[in-house]
């Protein structure tokens, strides 16, 4: 097989990370949660009591970690923070830190090195848009926040957090919110990205749907 680079985006909550990982898997190739990697700066920056939304903070932090990615764990300074990067905690903040231009300039750095030259599925944000603008595949994913929200729920519920359905609807609205307002690198479709409303669609489906896509053209 040669060469591929694949881009999945879209809003939290879309399925993103479990279908991106699916692929990745089932072709072979790397993964990379960019989410994964504003999450962990996020809880260094909140473990330390310190403040998501002070840039000189942030500048500290981003210079001062070491930041290791695998397909399901994140390590920073040698230390397995993979869990803890999923609480609600993190989740509420993550975008102040994720609008940080220093921190974005980063982590796309970071990105770019270790997908290097060779095949990868990334999900993020702004992968189509700033990261691997000359993918070979570009996917949009998107679900109403109802639906979105029921997912957060299932998946917080699984790890002993019990949070209405109200509650994690209004967080992912205000996560959209600051994700697609931001002046550095907003969440949005690039123009070639293909669109996926996953809202009625099983992860089985989404799945078969990209890799009908990659496969007729590609594969
Ligand atoms: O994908 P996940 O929900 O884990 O992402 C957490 C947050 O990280 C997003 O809400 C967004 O603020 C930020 N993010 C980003 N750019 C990316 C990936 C994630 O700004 N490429």
């Amino acid at each position: 097989m040669k060469k591929i680079q694949i881009a999945i985006d879209g809003p939290a909550g879309s399925g993103k990370s479990t279908v991106a990982k699916e692929i990745a898997n089932r072709l072979n190739i790397l993964y990379l949660d960019t989410g994964a990697m504003y999450r962990a700066v996020t809880y260094i920056v909140l473990s330390r009591g310190q403040s998501a939304q002070d840039s000189e903070v942030l500048k500290n932090v981003v210079d001062q970690i070491e930041m290791e990615l695998t397909p399901n764990h994140v390590f920073v300074n040698g230390k397995d923070i993979s869990d803890a990067i999923r609480t609600p905690n993190v989740s509420q903040n993550v975008s102040f830190v994720a609008m940080d231009a220093y921190v974005r300039e980063k982590m796309v750095e970071l990105q770019k090195k270790i997908a290097g030259d060779q095949s990868v599925v990334m999900d993020g944000r702004d992968i189509a848009t700033h990261v691997l603008p000359d993918a070979d595949f570009k996917f949009f994913l998107v679900a109403s926040s109802e639906e979105r929200a029921k997912r957060r729920q299932s998946e917080l519920s699984q790890k002993g957090y019990d949070i209405p359905l109200e509650t994690l609807i209004d967080e992912i609205d205000k996560r959209d919110k600051l994700d697609s307002e931001r002046e550095v690198s907003p969440l949005r479709q690039a123009d070639d990205a293909i669109r996926v409303d996953t809202t009625k669609m099983t992860i089985e489906e989404v799945i078969g749907f990209i890799l009908e896509r990659i496969d007729s053209e590609f594969l």
